[in-house]
């Protein structure tokens, strides 16, 4: 007989198994048992046929992994603590110092502090590209090119750039392609399959995901994943991802796995409020353009339409709008702090629509040629009325007039 408080530690009690019901369950560790010193010295770490420590994973984070690789098409998952992470992830793991990495000049704006902040530091050069001239893309590879970051839609300015070509590009180059894929989410178009049908595949080598926008889709959980289809390639992110100890917590984990069945129902819901508040936006004098890829005059529409079908496709949540240039940049923003259901805040994703206004010549080698000069705002539609949401943006358009 053990003592009382051993009990308490070392019960006899084992649940009947068969338990079943929507939720999994979350399954929260750092120590794995392993029944004997055998099993703990030929544990399986490469797959997900068993478990080996907290950190890399438990039939929480498998889950969620397995769902995700899904939704996006791919085969392997690696989740991490911030969809920031995630694009670190594939910068450690895929660069080393004298390798050279390119990213659209409206990559998400901390890539680019990450690029020049640390990579810089580690002998990893970089260099912008064009997102919307693939031939300026494929002039920049070179013998040292290692990594090409994709963006559809761009960041902030929403450019649709011709993501079938670069990737194509990339292909015959050889060059590995990793895409952020946070405004698709794996609903608006198939990162590894582009061009459905074809073979060999027109697609990305990795999809990194900040699951902190739709997957979420709260406004409470950061976290990241990264997606591959090729083993070995998968291997080597995982290996990284080992040697850095960057995993995800499980409470965090079940909040994702809670949303996700609803992912498909909200995006489509975001895109339709925005669809309408986008399409209301061009009618109003102030806007001089506004930068939502299923809109005409947005930079990149074909390449939308072509990829993520048109008016029967998605286009996520958020749009730009140009103030006119008359418009000073403390006029807009007495604007955005005059909008009330809108709240001032960064991400997206989640339920409560967000407005920010950015100064783009700070962000970009300068003003794109292809956006009116002006200020710029964006919206981030979340799942009020819209009825509502027009008609706060309309009483915030009067502390300019
Ligand atoms: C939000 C976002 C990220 C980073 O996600 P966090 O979880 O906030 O770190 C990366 N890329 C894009 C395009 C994003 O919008």
């Amino acid at each position: 007989m053990t003592h009382p408080i051993t009990g308490l530690i070392h019960h006899p009690y084992v649940p009947p198994e068969g338990f079943e019901a929507p939720q999994l369950g979350v399954f929260k560790a750092s120590t794995v048992f392993f029944p004997t010193v055998a099993a703990m010295r030929s544990r399986e770490w490469k797959d997900k046929t068993a478990y080996t420590y907290g950190l890399h994973g438990t039939p929480t984070s498998y889950a969620l992994e397995e769902r995700l690789a899904t939704l996006e098409g791919g085969k392997q998952c690696l989740l991490v603590p911030s969809g920031l992470a995630a694009l670190g992830l594939v910068a450690l793991s895929l660069l080393k110092s004298g390798d050279e990495v390119l990213l659209p000049d409206n990559v998400y704006g901390p890539n680019k502090s990450l690029v020049e902040g640390e990579l810089m530091g580690w002998g990893i050069t970089h260099q912008y590209y064009n997102p919307m001239d693939p031939e300026d893309l494929e002039a920049q590879i070179s013998s040292r090119t290692k990594l090409v970051w994709l963006e559809a839609a761009g960041s902030v300015s929403l450019e649709f750039p011709n993501l079938v070509e670069m990737v194509r590009i990339c292909q015959r180059r050889k060059v590995l392609t990793a895409l952020d894929n946070t405004w698709g989410a794996g609903l608006a178009f198939g990162p590894f399959d582009l061009v459905p049908g074809a073979s060999p595949a027109v697609g990305v080598d990795v999809s990194a995901h900040a699951l902190t926008k739709y997957p979420s889709g709260g406004g409470d959980v950061l976290m990241g994943s990264v997606i591959t289809r090729d083993a070995g390639l998968h291997l080597k992110l995982k290996l990284t991802h080992m040697r850095f100890g960057i995993g995800v917590g499980m409470n965090d984990v079940e909040l994702v796995l809670r949303s996700l069945p609803s992912i498909a129902l909200r995006y489509r819901a975001h895109d339709a409020a925005t669809r309408t508040l986008a399409a209301w936006a061009q009618t109003q004098p102030e806007f001089v353009q506004v930068l939502h890829p299923a809109l005409e005059e947005s930079p990149g529409h074909a390449h939308w339409k072509a990829l993520c079908g048109g008016a029967e496709g998605t286009a996520a949540g958020l749009f730009s709008v140009i103030l006119d240039k008359r418009f000073t940049q403390a006029q807009t923003d007495a604007f955005c702090d005059a909008l009330r259901l809108f709240r001032l805040g960064y991400s997206w994703g989640g339920p409560v629509s967000l407005v920010v206004p950015y100064e783009l010549e700070t962000m970009r080698s300068g003003w794109p040629a292809h956006l009116l000069p002006g200020t710029l705002v964006r919206f981030s539609i979340g799942l009020e009325d819209v009825a509502d949401l027009q008609a706060d943006i309309a009483q915030a358009l009067n502390a300019l007039r």
